[in-house]
């Protein structure tokens, strides 16, 4: 839909819609079916906690009045676990808020700010809606990540440097020492900021910590987490950062809304984080069916990226599209890839274990549907 007038700024007009996910009751809507896997938007398959849902109930009670602006219990909570003053952290409505308030504090038109390609949008979508010019740097085809690179793109004149570990769509995640080398090579400037989203997938050296690192290097940055994956509070929207400074985090305080976490969300995220055994649980399963459905796919000869997250990244064959709306047909939604050059990749979401031989099942028959060549290619 576009304005007959210039009302609407141009680095906004010119932005993508995000890639979103469809809604359950959406997808009943538009394809008349209910769905049978939904694996398109990273969710846990166990959902949260019992415990985060009796506690969200019970937050109903006072629903009248406004949240803790200052969301005191749950910033101590999370400080608490991961070592830091609670000053240096603050919550956001998902930590896709925090990524625009971070972007809106810092950015000004014309900055540079440097991620990977393929990426999360919306490490890109708003950072050009500030007027900044991101530049992505390819993944290494063998799915390493392109230090060297990343360290020429990001010279002197970057505001920020922006990446997820692990990396969505794509799944590795970086090691310490590339981590290292990262941190000592990119411009002493610039801002980075760490989306660590799915940290909790991690395991052995990987699991590291990248917070001490970053804080040991003498730079600023931003360590950015959230309770809707692992956690599988999606629909609360509740996310946080960890940053180098109160001072820094205090300014992010200003460019994000003044209650962005509500009350439901704040009572759900501080149960979750009290119930350590339904997290595990989650993680546990969801890596066993992740290699198990890595497996299969490559036995029907489809390349899959190495991953440390909860979703796979593979190639389709012909338009991703055209192969994800062969299987919303079925009843299986997964998320095609629409970013240049991997229109020819989807994302596939860890279900359980039935909705993941659902998936498997219903590719087969996309991809013989579509003319794939069948265990070949
Ligand atoms: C899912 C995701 C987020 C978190 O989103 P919320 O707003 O917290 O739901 C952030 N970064 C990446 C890379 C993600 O995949």
């Amino acid at each position: 839909m576009a304005l007959e007038n210039d009302l609407i700024r141009s680095e906004v007009a010119g932005l993508p819609d995000y890639n979103a996910g469809l809604a359950l009751d959406r997808f009943r809507e538009v394809y008349g079916l209910d769905a049978r896997a939904k694996l398109d938007s990273n969710e846990s398959p166990l959902g949260p906690s019992p415990a985060a849902i009796v506690a969200m109930r019970d937050a109903a009670a006072g629903i009248g009045r406004y949240p803790d602006a200052t969301d005191s219990a749950l910033r101590q909570t999370i400080a608490r676990l991961a070592g830091t003053d609670p000053d240096c952290v603050i919550l956001g409505n998902g930590s896709e808020d925090l990524i625009g308030a971070i972007f809106r504090a810092v950015l000004r038109p014309g900055d540079r700010v440097v991620t990977l390609c393929p990426s999360f949008g919306l490490h890109e979508f708003g950072a050009q809606s500030c007027g900044a010019v991101v530049q992505k740097v390819p993944f290494h085809p063998d799915w390493t990540f392109p230090l060297r690179e990343m360290i020429a793109a990001a010279g002197a004149d970057t505001r920020i440097v922006i990446f997820s570990s692990p990396s969505n769509p794509a799944g590795p995640a970086i090691g310490p020492g590339e981590f290292r080398q990262l941190l000592d090579g990119i411009d002493p400037q610039a801002l980075l900021v760490f989306d660590e989203a799915y940290r909790e997938y991690l395991s052995d050296d990987l699991a590291f910590d990248a917070c001490t690192m970053m804080a040991d290097a003498g730079r600023d940055w931003i360590s950015l987490r959230t309770f809707s994956k692992a956690y599988g509070l999606a629909g609360a929207r509740v996310g946080y950062g960890i940053g180098s400074d109160a001072a820094l985090v205090w300014a992010l305080r200003k460019t994000r809304n003044p209650f962005a976490v509500n009350a439901f969300a704040a009572a759900g995220a501080l149960a979750a984080l009290q119930d350590g055994d339904h997290l595990r649980r989650n993680v546990e399963a969801t890596r066993a069916e992740r290699g198990r459905v890595a497996d299969a796919l490559r036995g029907m000869g489809v390349e899959v990226a190495p991953s440390q997250a909860n979703f796979l990244f593979f190639r389709t064959p012909g338009k991703a599209s055209d192969l994800t709306e062969a299987l919303r047909r079925q009843g299986v939604l997964i998320k095609p890839w629409q970013e240049a050059p991997f229109s020819g990749w989807a994302r596939v979401t860890i279900g359980t274990l039935g909705e993941n031989a659902i998936f498997l099942s219903a590719l087969s028959a996309a991809m013989a549907e579509t003319g794939a060549p069948a265990g070949g290619a």
